[in-house]
């Protein structure tokens, strides 16, 4: 399988496979200026790399430069059949265009979008869907492909997107075996909250775990804040997000800790601790030494449960024995010493 080797600029994140880059999407109305603005300053906090939004007629074309002013993230205008859109985009100055150039009408009008991006450098995705492509998705998304190298375009990036998994993944591979193009994942229409989760973390992490892959949008149908949440979580299980990653163990009859509240309550007090985000630790919360030694000392931190308390590891090294209502609050410490140290 070819490796992506096409490096690429949106903004100021370079898509080179050397950090994945979490994307999401406005849903606030597109006629609502100050709505959207909002939106965008939050998502911007909560962690999102790359925002894009909806231009759906030319009054939301000023939804750009009103968004852009007030976020540092680059920004990317979803357009859809009419290439003046794209343009006018382009002229207030976009990050990158998501369209599909086949769906524009004749050769004339990809030639003015294709120009109109190189000479600003703005890239443009290609969007292949499953539900929108009547032909296969890997012929479609070529087929797009080759209407802008005809004009010497080739700031591309690439999404094969379809809400059944396995034909998703399928499909990116063999795209990248065919094409070095970046490629933006997601599985499309993928869901609430949770059942979305499950399938954009299985069809996400199969091709992030074959190194296929630079941006990621998880689409759920829930506040896109939660979106970006889960991009992190799927990134941080697979070792691609710097964080601290949580290994406890499913409980049984030898517990006799509460395992599930004291790994539930260290979950929502790592989240919460700015001091801890960007740290990239192990945290194994185990209930007793069957296999807790051996996880306690293969994480950086660790505990190992008793009758009512649990032995504490660090790096491998026996540190101490802690009653369990001081569990939580000295596993804390020891993650801000290792931040620290
Ligand atoms: S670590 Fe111990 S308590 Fe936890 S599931 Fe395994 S055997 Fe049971």
């Amino acid at each position: 399988m070819s490796a992506q080797n096409k490096k690429m600029k949106i903004g100021k994140c370079i898509l080179n496979g050397e950090k994945i880059y979490i994307q999401s999407m406005l849903n606030a109305r597109s006629d609502d200026i100050d709505g959207n603005i909002s939106q965008a300053c939050e998502l911007e906090k909560a962690g999102c790399d790359i925002l894009r939004v909806a231009i759906p007629n030319a009054l939301a074309l000023e939804l750009i430069p009103a968004i852009k002013s007030k976020i540092s993230i680059p920004l990317v205008a979803d357009i859809h059949y009419d290439y003046k859109l794209a343009l006018g985009a382009v002229e207030r100055s976009i990050d990158k265009i998501r369209i599909n150039p086949g769906n524009i009408g004749d050769k004339e009008r990809v030639k003015a979008v294709a120009v109109a991006c190189n000479s600003k450098n703005i890239p443009i995705r290609i969007g292949v869907n499953g539900g929108s492509s009547k032909e296969g998705l890997v012929e479609s998304a070529i087929s797009h492909i080759k209407l802008l190298e005809e004009f010497d375009f080739n700031n591309i990036v690439v999404s094969i997107k379809s809400s059944n998994i396995a034909e998703t993944v399928k499909a990116n591979r063999e795209f990248r075996a065919k094409y070095d193009y970046p490629l933006h994942l997601g599985i499309t229409e993928a869901g609430t909250e949770r059942m979305g989760l499950i399938k954009n973390a299985i069809g996400i992490g199969s091709l992030l775990l074959d190194g296929i892959g630079e941006t990621i949008r998880v689409s759920l149908t829930a506040d896109p804040v939660k979106e970006l949440q889960a991009a992190k979580d799927i990134l941080l299980s697979i070792g691609k997000y710097k964080g601290i990653e949580i290994i406890s163990c499913p409980t049984c009859g030898r517990t006799r800790i509460d395992v599930e509240k004291i790994a539930n309550d260290l979950e929502i007090a790592i989240k919460n601790n700015l001091k801890l985000a960007n740290v990239n630790c192990k945290l194994a919360v185990m209930g007793c030494a069957v296999n807790g030694v051996g996880e306690g000392k293969d994480a950086d931190i660790g505990i190992a449960g008793g009758d009512g308390c649990a032995v504490l590891f660090k790096k491998g090294k026996l540190l101490r024995k802690i009653k369990e209502e001081f569990l939580v609050e000295e596993i804390l410490e020891e993650l801000s010493n290792f931040v620290a140290e």
